[in-house]
């Protein structure tokens, strides 16, 4: 995830230390943290300790040319979203179109005008930063602030991965607010939006920081909870589940009352083998809370488990 820092940072990399000095004091005067290598060959290793916003890149240089340097730090998955100025004295279009070709960002020739080169660092870092909140958003759901279902999907993932790997217990919690479509026909959509958005904050800020809540689609929401067992899954519910049964709503000076049911699984009961697996059973518990009245959870315990699949035989 973006890393928005307070001070920004460049890396030169220049065989020149006269350019190096010139360039440092102009950028250090803007604000700019900076560090300085020599050779393209330290470019990686540097770009990853010091973790620069912006990297300055002379071409004509001893070891490793600025090319290759560039292509180094492009083809590295740590380094490859860092933009690159090129700043050289060649000044041929075939040198510029090549720099920027390979992925430079800019290209800027030398002798450079400090006010010029400033601006040019300003805009790449500019365009960074637009970059990485764009990619935070691609992320998150736009009503509710919470992670989006895609983000949801490449996590629980993970999640089942490491949860298989440890034996650790992965819960799952599925939930749902219970006659929403009638919310919305009866106060509109508006009123229907900020229902999802007051319930969605109420999950945030009752679940722990490792787990994650995200918005599964329509009125539905996913909670996965690492490391969590079936029980504390069941409690965190409970807490959601209360926390919204308790929200002062209101539409136009009427108090309107909201609940939700919720499914809970978790893979000591289930199993890894499947997400597909894990999530049917936790919406089949959701299924349940609804059939047996709503505003209430219904856990998916191995007794459960096994009448189900009587039932179903
Ligand atoms: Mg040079």
């Amino acid at each position: 995830m973006a890393v928005i820092r307070e001070k920004k940072r460049v890396l030169i990399i220049d065989d020149s230390v006269v350019i190096q000095r010139l360039v440092q004091a102009r950028l250090r005067a803007d604000g700019f943290e900076v560090a300085t290598g020599n050779d393209g060959s330290e470019a990686i290793e540097l770009a990853k300790n010091f973790q620069p916003d912006v990297i300055l890149l002379d071409i004509d240089m001893p070891v490793m040319n600025g090319f290759d340097a560039c292509r180094a730090l492009k083809d590295n998955s740590t380094t490859s979203s860092i933009p690159v100025i090129f700043l050289s004295s060649q000044t041929r279009t075939e040198d510029k179109v090549r720099g920027l070709d390979i992925g430079a960002i800019d290209y800027v020739t030398k002798p450079f005008d400090p006010v010029e080169l400033r601006a040019r660092v300003r805009s790449a870092y500019r365009t960074k930063y637009l970059l990485e909140l764009l990619e935070q958003k691609a992320q998150i759901d736009g009503l509710t602030g919470l992670y989006n279902r895609a983000f949801f999907d490449a996590r629980i993932k993970e999640e089942m991965e490491r949860a298989r790997r440890y034996r650790h217990s992965l819960a799952l919690v599925i939930f749902d607010v219970d006659r929403f479509k009638r919310l919305n026909d009866t106060y509109g959509h508006s009123f229907g939006d900020v229902v999802l958005a007051e319930v969605a904050e109420t999950a945030r800020l009752i679940a722990r920081q490792t787990d994650v809540v995200a918005r599964y689609g329509g009125e539905e929401f996913v909670i996965t909870l690492p490391e969590q067992t079936l029980e504390g899954a069941a409690q965190l519910a409970e807490r959601v589940r209360e926390g919204i049964e308790e929200l002062q709503l209101r539409h136009n000076g009427e108090k309107i009352s909201v609940t939700a049911s919720f499914g809970v699984a978790s893979t000591i009961e289930v199993g890894y083998e499947s997400i597909p697996e894990l999530v049917n059973t936790a919406d089949r518990m959701l299924y349940a809370a609804k059939e047996s009245g709503r505003n209430r959870v219904c856990v998916a315990s191995k007794e459960k488990l096994q009448q189900s699949e009587l039932a179903t035989v």
